[in-house]
């Protein structure tokens, strides 16, 4: 795979301050694909530098402008649209269609939605006797994993470019490929120099650094609630703005009168999705006592087809990780109706799609997250028992409810402390908030809501 042996700061390639690499790694057949800079702190405060540097010039940039850039880099991104897809395959192993409808196509929706909303969205309002202004924060730092590689950043970097802000990226370790793909696309879309600068890296080298910059002016974050934790308290101590995604335990709840196939079917295909990857996932299928059974064969089936059409998950640690998870899961007790924790296949990092019958509440398979193909199926009793279960993790990300009437779910999802849920399915929507409740995260990502977190506010009295 194509990989540039620099850092992209201040619109050009530029070579590291230091000599060290990371191998970039085909989680497939586990080959090197490609190296790639492990920045330092140097590198992040060359970059933190040129963000300064280039930020108010890009502030005072009309938004109609920094809007028609958002729009060059939409364009450019559609154009590149197989390669990226080829990209994010090759470094995170995700099947090639998937890539191309959702590692490819959901970034370029955004990074779309960005562009209208930079045109539309009202920086000026008249308050009684003020005006009231919308500026934008200034130099951020966005630190982002490897499950959706482009998503992640593009999540980040569109809002932040439509305030006004200037960025300096650092993508995970398992997926930079991607992340200079888009440094390249921000660069042919005419962006000026210094308003987006990525630094390669480790994060508890490069990310540390940018995350402790005393210029940086927010630090936007997606990972584990660990790392989040940590850098909310380094940005608390600093009083510095912070926006946090964190991990989540989400719950799918199937009311009683729900199409009962359907909920199974789409819920077990979300969990299996991006093998299990993905921070809101519907880990947690939680059935009413009366179609339990009938429930989890449901479940057994769906997850069985799965088994070589999922891709693996990132890395060796990861695949360990999850198969603790699914030891853990028989050790505690509950039963295993499809998968386990030996590996499907010889090579490559592949866990099998799993399925958990009679897990109670209070394992750590329905406590923690597990980000692999791994799904729980619990019992509850009725819905005060159902609002209880779902709502007794620490998270609060995403969920869904189905239900035979609409009205039903929307009643029970707002009793759900969580930040996103969907209803009878629901549809991706790029312009819906999504962030978590809890220890789920700080702050929204996507459409208006998203890009308010890279604004502050000013007001003059008349
Ligand atoms: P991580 O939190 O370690 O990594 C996320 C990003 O943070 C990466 O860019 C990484 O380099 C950086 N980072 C790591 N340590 C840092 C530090 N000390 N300071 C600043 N930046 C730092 O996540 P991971 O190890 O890649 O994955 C571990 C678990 O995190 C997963 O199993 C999953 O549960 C969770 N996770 C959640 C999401 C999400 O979207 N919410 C995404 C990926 C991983």
């Amino acid at each position: 795979m194509k990989a540039h042996d620099g850092m992209y700061i201040d619109g050009a390639w530029r070579p590291a301050a230091g000599a060290d690499t990371i191998d970039v790694v085909n989680p497939v057949d586990e080959q090197v694909i490609g190296r790639v800079p492990a920045g330092t702190a140097q590198d992040v405060d060359i970059a933190v530098r040129a963000a300064r540097a280039a930020f108010p010039g890009w502030a005072a940039t009309p938004p109609a402008e920094r809007a028609d850039r958002l729009a060059a880099l939409r364009d450019v991104l559609v154009a590149r649209k197989d390669e990226i897809a080829e990209t994010v395959t090759a470094e995170l192993g995700s099947p090639l269609p998937f890539s191309q409808m959702v590692h490819a196509g959901v970034p370029i929706a955004v990074a779309g939605s960005y562009a209208e909303l930079a045109a539309t969205y009202v920086f000026e309002e008249k308050v009684g006797n003020s005006t009231v202004y919308q500026e934008p924060v200034g130099v951020v730092g966005a630190i982002t994993p490897w499950n959706y590689p482009l998503h992640q950043i593009v999540a980040k970097v569109a809002p932040a470019l439509a305030a006004g802000c200037t960025v300096v990226l650092k993508p995970a370790e398992d997926t930079p490929l991607t992340a200079q793909l888009f440094a390249e696309a921000v660069a042919e879309a005419g962006v000026p120099a210094g308003v987006f600068n990525l630094v390669t890296g480790l994060g508890p080298v490069a990310g540390q650094a940018l995350a402790e910059h005393p210029d940086v002016d927010l630090v936007s974050f997606t990972g584990s609630t660990a790392v989040g934790k940590r850098i909310g308290a380094t940005a608390g101590a600093a009083v510095k703005r912070v926006a946090l995604e964190l991990g989540g335990k989400s719950a799918n709840v199937v009311l009683p009168s729900a199409d009962l196939a359907k909920a199974v079917n789409v819920g077990v295909a979300n969990v299996m999705s991006n093998s299990g990857q993905t921070c809101s996932a519907w880990t947690r299928m939680l059935v009413h006592t009366a179609r339990y059974d009938e429930a989890v064969e449901l479940a057994a089936a769906a997850a069985a087809k799965y088994g070589d059409r999922i891709g693996p998950v990132v890395n060796a640690k990861q695949q360990a990780r999850v198969r603790s998870y699914i030891e853990k899961g028989v050790a505690e007790g509950a039963r295993l109706v499809e998968g386990g924790p030996e590996s499907p296949r010889e090579q490559g990092y592949f866990v099998s799609p799993t399925v958990f019958a009679d897990v109670t509440p209070d394992m750590t398979i329905a406590q923690e997250e597990i980000f692999g193909p791994v799904l729980s199926i619990i019992r509850y009793e009725d819905e005060e028992d159902a609002v209880r279960i779902a709502n007794g993790t620490v998270y609060g990300l995403a969920g869904a409810v189905w239900a035979g009437d609409e009205a039903e779910a929307v009643a029970f999802a707002r009793r759900l402390d969580t930040g996103q849920v969907d209803i009878n399915g629901g549809r991706f929507n790029p312009l819906a908030p999504f962030g978590g409740y809890k220890q789920s995260g700080v702050g929204r990502e996507l459409g208006s809501h998203g890009l308010s977190e890279y604004l502050q506010t000013k007001s003059l009295q008349f």
